[in-house]
């Protein structure tokens, strides 16, 4: 699999953990997301044994998304002395809520995301693009397209829909994968993606190209597979 995950479930679902997942290459890591259960996980599966450059994407500020990102940046900065850098387009915002819990500005690299950037650490080389997406009204959300090892997939975060363009790159063949936030429930308003309304958006023959994460507690992982997705599993402990 393309991204390994760290947790895949919603924000309420802790036994599968805040839905986050990494790409690692050498001495460094892309994180994706820091919510209130990814710290914790992250030092139990050791992940940061060798790690020296650490670069963190964020999607959005919902606590299932970033609780945790002010304990990896005192981790990294005084335990374990790796560089870490906080990379998004909403950059104002997250580096205020770092402040306000006492996350100086001065521990961590900010990298406020143009449209498309070029990631290069050591061996690691990722191209990222930011696409903005439905989920809340009150906050900015940001799904990212990324390209690694010649593969383009797109990473949702939590969303209740699938911007156009991706649609159209996903089609074309020019994405390979989509790594999409789906739930169990629908009703007016959803910030998440029901899962049956997935199916009138991917066609039959595509959804093995889609994998489905942020498991909420109701989420019926065999139907998902019978109706053709893929799914994602966590590294294991
Ligand atoms: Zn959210």
């Amino acid at each position: 699999m393309y991204l390994k995950f760290i947790g895949s479930g919603s924000a309420l679902n802790t036994s599968l953990g805040n839905n986050s997942a990494f790409i690692r290459q050498g001495n460094s890591i892309l994180l994706i997301d820091c919510g209130s259960t990814t710290f914790s996980r992250i030092q139990k599966l050791n992940l940061l044994d060798g790690v020296k450059n650490l670069h963190v994407l964020i999607t959005h500020r919902h606590p299932d998304h970033i609780s945790s990102l002010g304990d990896l940046i005192f981790y990294a900065k005084y335990i374990t002395n790796i560089d870490i850098s906080v990379l998004t387009p909403d950059d104002t915002n997250v580096s205020k809520l770092l402040r306000y819990m006492g996350v100086d500005g001065s521990l961590y690299n900010l990298i406020k995301l143009p449209q498309h950037y070029l990631l290069k650490s050591d061996d690691l080389e990722i191209e990222i693009s930011y696409v903005p997406v439905k989920h809340v009204e009150d906050l900015p959300s940001y799904g990212y397209i990324l390209d690694y090892n010649k593969i383009k997939v797109f990473y949702s975060g939590d969303s209740k829909a699938l911007p156009e363009t991706v649609l159209k790159g996903f089609y074309d063949k020019e994405i390979g994968y989509i790594y999409h936030d789906v739930c169990s429930y629908n009703y007016d308003g959803n910030p998440h993606m029901f899962i049956e309304q997935l199916c009138t958006i991917i066609g039959k023959e595509e959804r093995d190209r889609v994998f489905c994460m942020h498991y909420d507690e109701g989420f019926d992982k065999l139907k998902a597979i019978q109706l053709g997705f893929n799914l994602v599993n966590n590294m294991e402990e």
